[in-house]
């Protein structure tokens, strides 16, 4: 990962800073405002904002700051609780509640720590109204009739906060100089570009479509030619604020409709995007003129559950909708393909056939297995068994990255059933692609350590009780050391417990929460800690988990032994075979 991107910079903020924010911010205020809290004894009950339920399973502990869903297992801090509500990231969380409570959050890493980053997009801000300003001013009476022929109305016009770059060289540079700001500012915002003679403007009579983050905050342009300039589309260059392939255009604005609908609609173009938003489909996005990128199939299952590709029913569409499906598949994200008229684009499709007919259209887009099929059968037409296999291996990889096992079989029945191939066989050249995808697979965050075996249990009850109160962490700690709990999760979050806590000051579980949110272990750590509070008494609980967990480590040295011996009586090894049965010995006696 690279560190010139914006949310890799945010992603250091001090945890000094997470401290102060979580000490003045509490946890009933915050989760108060988005769902009616009533009290239960101690703590606070609620319908969960995360799952549908009428009798209230969700609890919000004050005491420990964090909640926990009993009915559908959600849990975290105030940080995780903004970022599963509103989808944000975990520096966009922290510096929301930062706004709310009223700490400076310092910009931080990637050389930003001048306050570089916020003067550049106050820049971007000031540019994208100057560039709206003008398309309203009656100049630019021929680029709005432009945009009302193309269907969109003034209405959008502002929602997307479009505009138009001014005709001559220099007209953005001339007027921001009356602004105090120089070329070279406007250069390392990308709209400047330094000729032999001087600085010239790079965007000239273009209709402007800027592209904002997620928060609305605009970090770049796009453009489009107004005369017959080449290219027809520009973008702006890569600045610290925008870099292509992270963003997608018309997000911002789309997000709560992606949200309720839980699909987006993805499209390629700008007026594709404004359009459809214009004529009733407000869930709509753009990857800015790009083929998708995993970064933005990120960015999309934020909000989305589905996906429906609307590109271009031509051949570069098509392309686009390849390239663009495994990606998206190896998200989770449900892709379907809307299925336009030939040689249309969604836009057009819109202004010729309407809003209800294009809805149509979209609720009878075809499963990407369907699309592919179909794909494939177009590429390998023909009936014999040749064509079929190599029809079945041109679907095979994007089946392959189906994150959902019984999904991907399903699959292998249908391709098997469709080319007329054996099931098996089918499914043993599925084998054969699968290494590949789990290289570039998501992580499996938050694998929830099994319940399984005693052990197990005692390792998750441990961590449960050292979470509700780490100083216990203390007491136990020179009976136990991290390296003899087994399961890699709890070691990780154990772990966070002693990093973050000194022999003065012990860390609250809602400040492991921070620590591990990015990492997807809010829930779990909220599980364990109710989970510890359902025993009594504590105390005892803790000794007999240290207890079972001294005897596991004892069993796992001994069976390691065993091996030992057994390996070297293979190898005829008499003296090293004596040596290991005393060590057995000494274990044994020690034990
Ligand atoms: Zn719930």
């Amino acid at each position: 990962m690279g560190r010139e991107g914006l949310g890799w910079t945010m992603a250091l903020i001090p945890e000094g800073v997470i401290d102060e924010i979580q000490a003045r911010a509490d946890i009933a205020e915050l989760i108060g405002r988005y769902v009616p809290l009533r009290r239960a004894g101690r703590h606070f009950k609620a319908v969960c904002p995360f799952h549908q339920e009428r009798t209230p399973s969700f609890m919000v502990n004050t005491e420990k700051q964090i909640f926990h869903c009993f009915g559908c297992g959600v849990g975290g801090n105030i940080f995780s609780f903004l970022m599963q509500h509103d989808r944000l990231t975990f520096p966009e969380a922290v510096r929301q509640l930062a706004d709310h409570v009223g700490v400076h959050v310092p910009e931080s890493g990637g050389g930003a720590s001048d306050g570089s980053q916020e003067r550049l997009l106050a820049l971007m801000e000031k540019i994208c109204r100057y560039y709206e300003r003008l398309l309203a001013a009656p100049q630019a009476a021929s680029a709005r009739a432009y945009l009302s022929k193309r269907g969109v109305s003034e209405q959008t016009r502002r929602t997307f906060r479009l505009g138009v770059a001014p005709t001559g060289w220099t007209g953005l540079i001339t007027a921001a100089k009356a602004t105090e700001v120089s070329a070279d500012q406007l250069e390392g915002a990308g709209l400047a570009i330094r000729g032999k003679t001087g600085h010239y403007d790079r965007f000239r009579n273009r209709l402007i479509f800027p592209i904002m983050d997620v928060r609305g905050r605009v970090v770049g342009f796009g453009g489009r030619s107004l005369d017959r300039q080449d290219p027809k589309y520009l973008n702006s260059p890569e600045t610290s604020l925008y870099s292509k392939g992270r963003h997608l255009f018309g997000l911002s604005q789309a997000k709560d409709a992606i949200l309720a609908a839980k699909t987006a609609v993805v499209v390629e173009g700008y007026f594709d995007c404004v359009v459809l938003a214009d004529g009733g489909v407000p869930q709509t996005v753009s990857p800015l003129g790009t083929a998708l990128t995993i970064e933005q199939a990120r960015l999309l299952k934020r909000y989305a559950e589905q996906v429906i590709l609307a590109f271009d029913a031509d051949a570069a569409g098509e392309q686009a909708t390849l390239r663009g499906v495994d990606l998206l598949v190896d998200t989770g994200l449900h892709v379907r393909v809307a299925q336009l008229p030939q040689g249309m684009d969604p836009d057009e499709c819109l202004r010729s056939y309407g809003r209800e007919r294009f809805l149509q259209l979209l609720d009878h887009s075809v499963s990407i297995f369907d699309f592919l099929v179909e794909t494939a059968r177009r590429r390998f037409p023909g009936k014999g068994a040749e064509q079929h296999v190599r029809a079945a291996q041109f679907v095979l990889p994007t089946i392959a990255k189906v994150p959902n096992v019984m999904l991907r079989s399903e699959y292998v029945k249908l391709l098997a059933e469709r080319f007329h191939l054996d099931e098996a066989a089918v499914a043993q050249e599925l084998a054969k692609v699968q290494p590949r995808t789990l290289a570039t697979a998501e992580p499996v965050a938050a694998q929830k350590p099994g319940a399984g075996t005693a052990a197990q249990g005692a390792e998750r009850l441990l961590t449960g009780l050292v979470l509700d109160d780490p100083s216990r962490w203390q007491r136990v700690r020179d009976r136990l050391s991290l390296s003899e709990v087994t399961d890699p999760t709890l070691r990780r979050i154990l772990t966070a417990v002693c990093e973050l806590g000194d022999s003065t000051r012990h860390a609250t579980p809602a400040q492991i929460v921070s620590r591990l949110a990015e990492e997807g272990y809010g829930s779990l750590v909220t599980e364990l800690v109710t989970l510890s509070q359902s025993v009594v008494p504590q105390e005892e609980a803790l000794e007999e988990c240290v207890k079972r967990l001294q005897r596991n480590t004892r069993r796992r040295e001994h069976a390691k032994l065993r091996e030992q011996i057994r390996i070297a009586e293979e190898a005829g090894n008499e003296i090293e075979v004596q040596r290991l049965l005393t060590e057995c010995q000494e274990q044994i006696k020690g034990g």
